[in-house]
């Protein structure tokens, strides 16, 4: 198998796609639901209608793009990703895996390849959680891990909520049908940027994922007694600040004392109250994450920061209230894929290696209803989620190389 199209056409696309943005070029914005977000969507659905593609959007805007298998009753095989970017993103996170799927689909197409099983290419809605403050809306409702009842609680920071601002992008219907069955893929796969420096590094020209990591977020509000910093003395003090500290470093040493590799834990938010270099701090939130691979190994992080809050609070007198933002499971890539990924790059060439993807993805919901995996490919200096990220037209074209010949395998 060779795929007879060349790269260009694609990298053109890519470059097409990041001039659909609320900023200049090649600065990318697309929020989901914004005006930029729908440009880009009638953009993508354009290409894939020309592809011969049977285009279909779900009540959140979802994307589905099929291609025809010969035996339609049998589950498709699916691969995407998403087109939404953070303020300020660049051109590759996402998208390489929308249009690099596309392709991937041209590509056999164009050897006159007929599968079996349907292949559809899917869109996702609002990976990035930059509008409503979670991550992944569309795969989050699609893997029945967020409620239509929860989705409908969301709101932007304008107050307008996910009912207004889907009916005003024109998706309507049910909210309830957005979940899938498990069965309604046969298999997922995400093509995607690493978003990490490790395959650039090691000359490695694809990682095929076996775990997705998956953050818990705990905050925690501590609260104390303030005073001035001069008149009142050492003894009794109940400085809020003091005992978050504390906390900082329990949860430091929780995930250093798992001996796992892939367990990390962070503070990344500190709010001081009054935030005053005479005054003791009366009040600090704090906010965390904590990831890992194996779902039982964070939560009992989670429970060790929990206890080690319960006995600061009482230790120091302060009061302490944390409350559980997210804790999503991790997910395992399904082995039988991994390994016809691992042939598909050995018949191509290329090299492997197997890694953990600390960040998430669709895959990691999709994951509930289909077995999924994930292809990674190298981008410069590990950087994402700036204008300035950048992959290869070889990079990418060994990622729709190796997709394209994965999808066959499956769709046979
Ligand atoms: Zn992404």
């Amino acid at each position: 198998m060779k795929p007879n199209r060349s790269i260009d056409a694609l990298i053109a696309e890519l470059h097409a796609l990041a001039q659909i943005t609320a900023q200049e070029p090649p600065v990318v914005t697309r929020v989901v639901f914004s005006e930029a977000d729908l440009r880009a969507r009638a953009h993508v659905k354009g290409l894939c209608a020309a592809a011969g593609l049977a285009v279909t959007e779900d009540a959140v805007g979802n994307t589905f793009a099929r291609w025809q298998g010969s035996d339609p009753a049998l589950a498709p095989v699916g691969t995407g990703s998403h087109i939404d970017a953070i303020p300020n993103a660049g051109s590759y996170d996402g998208t390489v895996g929308v249009l690099g799927g596309l392709e991937a689909i041209r590509v056999l197409q164009s050897m006159g390849y007929q599968p079996r099983r349907s292949i559809e290419l899917v869109i996702f809605t609002a990976e990035e959680p930059t509008r409503f403050g979670i991550g992944c809306l569309g795969s989050r409702m699609m893997g029945s891990v967020l409620s239509p009842a929860q989705a409908l609680t969301l709101r932007d920071k304008e107050g307008r909520g996910l009912e207004e601002l889907r009916t005003a992008a024109g998706f309507s219907g049910s909210l309830e049908s957005v979940a899938l069955n498990s069965g309604r893929f046969h298999s997922f796969i995400e093509l995607h940027i690493e978003q990490g420096p490790l395959l650039e590094q090691e000359g490695i020209d694809l990682g095929l994922v076996t775990h997705i990591a998956a953050p818990a977020s705990l905050r925690i509000l501590v609260e104390g007694e303030g005073g001035h910093a001069g008149a009142r003395l050492m003894p009794g003090r109940k400085d809020a600040l003091a005992a978050a500290a504390e906390l900082i470093l329990a949860l430091e040493a929780a995930a250093k004392s798992t001996g796992a590799v892939d367990t990390v834990g962070t503070v990344g938010v500190c709010e001081v109250f009054p935030g005053a270099v005479n005054s003791i701090p009366s009040r600090v939130r704090l906010e965390t994450d904590i990831r890992d691979i194996d779902g039982a190994r964070r939560d009992q992080v989670l429970d060790t920061l929990r206890a080690a809050c319960s006995e600061t609070a009482k230790q120091r007198g302060v009061q302490i209230t944390t409350e559980l933002v997210n804790a999503d499971p991790p997910a395992a890539c399904d082995e039988q894929i991994l390994s016809v990924m691992e042939k598909a790059a050995a018949d191509a060439g290329k090299t492997t290696r197997r890694m953990v993807s600390r960040a998430y993805h669709d895959s990691l919901f999709m994951a509930r209803v289909a077995p999924v995996a994930m292809l990674f490919i190298p981008c410069r200096g590990g950087v994402s989620h700036r204008p300035d990220e950048y992959s290869s037209p070889e990079w990418i074209a060994n990622g729709v190389n190796v997709l394209a010949r994965t999808l066959a395998a499956l769709s046979a």
